[in-house]
């Protein structure tokens, strides 16, 4: 009998788990944490997240206090990014060098960080919200006092990611590395399977289950870092699927989303066989194009939510067997896409050229 997953949050990483469960008859249960009424939950549930935050109102304390509400260890200690930035440093694992902004004298400890610096609120933010570039000489702004961490400003060559999984009995898979690109902080294009160094796998996959392992955690993780030189900085963690991890759905034989419900549900977690090539176009504020399915090897996800500028609204996953197919399906499609998103797929072709 498998259990019934029941998944705090309501919006696309909620929906695509859904779909996920959908084949196996496995019922996933996305909801709204945030209402006043309570849930009937059975004992055997097992409670799941797609969102760090919700309010305690009757429904969120009643998810929360459930006997199977997974990671709360885990997501206390990442929601904040004093305490995560305090658990990567326990663990020894390689992040940007940053302060607390906890005293009043936020000047000098700005200073002794680097000549630029990112501002970043210790909770809630996403998509880059929540962020302040800082220069040298720039005056503080009075509420980062405890509310807020500082990194230095990392001049990297790139951003990837890593996105594995643990189950219970502590087994972990990966996927290989992401190769990620932001723009105002926000993840535009992702691409699943370039040949990173293998020694970079090795470290990410080794700092990762270390995360994990202390953490007890269940579930897919996410682990964003910076390239510096060909070294590795970790940036954030995201104790839920991702959106760096959306390829898989058309890139590996198992998705971070059936991979997630495989952990919690207490399913059998195997390597998920990754193959050819894929990329992942975000669609942010765009409006639903029908000619994106003319695209060899086009898979459209759109998320049924009211379209605004900038808002996450629907991806696109181009897979093909062969980097050289793909760099047809990108050409493709960027005579598809609107004039402001044809920079997204220079940076993905041009990743894919030099390769
Ligand atoms: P997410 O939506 O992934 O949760 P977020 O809003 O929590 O993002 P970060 O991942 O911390 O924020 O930052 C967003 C992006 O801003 C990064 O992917 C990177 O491009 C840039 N950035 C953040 N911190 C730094 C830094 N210390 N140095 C250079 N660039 C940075
Ligand atoms: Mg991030």
């Amino acid at each position: 009998m498998l259990p019934r997953i029941v998944v705090v949050g309501q919006g696309q990483l909620g929906q695509m788990l859904q779909q996920a469960g959908a084949p196996m008859q496995l019922e996933v249960r996305p909801l709204d944490p945030k209402a006043d009424s309570e849930l009937e939950l059975r004992d055997d549930d097992v409670i799941t997240v797609e969102l760090e935050h919700w309010p305690d109102t009757a429904r969120g304390l009643q998810l929360k206090q459930h006997p199977h509400f997974l990671n709360a260890t885990a997501l206390h200690s990442v929601i904040d990014r004093q305490r995560q930035k305090s658990l990567l440093d326990r663990l020894q694992v390689p992040t940007a060098p940053w302060v607390s902004l906890e005293s009043g004298f936020l000047s000098d400890q700005l200073e002794g960080l680097s000549e630029q610096v990112m501002v970043k609120r210790r909770s809630g933010g996403y998509d880059g919200r929540g962020q302040w570039r800082w220069r040298s000489g720039d005056a503080p702004l009075e509420e980062w006092a405890g509310e807020c961490i500082a990194e230095a400003m990392i001049p990297f060559s790139h951003e990837v990611s890593l996105v594995g999984a643990r189950n219970a009995a502590g087994d972990k898979v990966f996927y290989p590395l992401t190769r990620n690109w932001h723009q105002n902080g926000i993840l535009c294009a992702s691409l699943g399977n370039l040949p990173e160094p293998p020694e970079q796998q090795a470290d990410v996959e080794a700092w990762l289950s270390r995360i994990m392992d202390d953490q007890q955690y269940v579930g897919v993780m996410a682990m964003e870092c910076f390239v510096v030189n060909g070294q590795l900085l970790v940036n954030e963690l995201a104790p839920r699927v991702h959106n760096s991890g959306h390829w898989t759905q058309a890139g590996a034989a198992i998705s971070q989303f059936e991979l997630h419900l495989r952990a919690v549900a207490d399913l059998p977690l195997i390597q998920p066989e990754v193959t050819g090539c894929t990329m992942m176009y975000n669609l942010l504020g765009r409006d639903w194009q029908t000619d994106w399915l003319s695209v060899t090897g086009a898979h459209v996800h759109w998320y049924g939510k009211t379209v605004r500028p900038g808002r996450k609204v629907g991806h696109v996953n181009v897979h093909r067997p062969s980097t050289a197919e793909l760099i047809d399906s990108l050409e493709d499609l960027k005579s598809r896409v609107e004039p402001e998103d044809r920079a997204i797929f220079d940076w993905s072709l041009q990743q894919l050229q030099n390769r």
